[in-house]
């Protein structure tokens, strides 16, 4: 079995969550190969010394390349942190890929109650 593959996106509102969110749980996502959007990987990278595997920023694509790499079954989970309350110039790319995880069955976390019962999945997937 391959180490899970993992995504974690957020919006610029949610960035502070995300990365307390993968401080929190570095022991479990340190043994993943994990790949975000750009900003949010740089930030990530920055304050947490993981390693990351950087598409584009969200808005120039990056939630697109994700999303192309669910449709490719390269991707097993998908953290995405998203602003309910601010509109976003890439609106459709964000429909598209919550669109392709439920096309491929991927599991898709979009809020930290929800990212913290996927994560004790992925902890026993890495366990087993
Ligand atoms: P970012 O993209 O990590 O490059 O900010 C996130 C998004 O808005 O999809």
């Amino acid at each position: 079995m391959r180490i899970p593959h993992v995504a974690l996106i957020a919006h610029d509102k949610k960035k502070i969550d995300m990365i307390m969110f993968v401080k929190e749980n570095i022991g479990v996502l340190s043994k993943c190969e994990l790949y975000a959007t750009h900003t949010t990987g740089s930030i990530i990278e920055d304050k947490l010394k993981l390693n990351i595997n950087k598409m584009l920023s969200g808005p120039m694509g990056g939630d697109l390349q994700i999303g192309a790499m669910i449709a490719s079954s390269k991707i097993d989970y998908v953290f995405f942190l998203r602003d309910p309350l601010t509109a976003q110039p890439h609106e459709p790319d964000v429909s598209a890929l919550l669109r392709v995880c439920d096309v491929h069955n991927i599991p898709l976390a979009t809020n930290i109650a929800s990212a913290e019962a996927m994560i004790k999945e992925i902890a026993m997937e890495i366990e087993n």
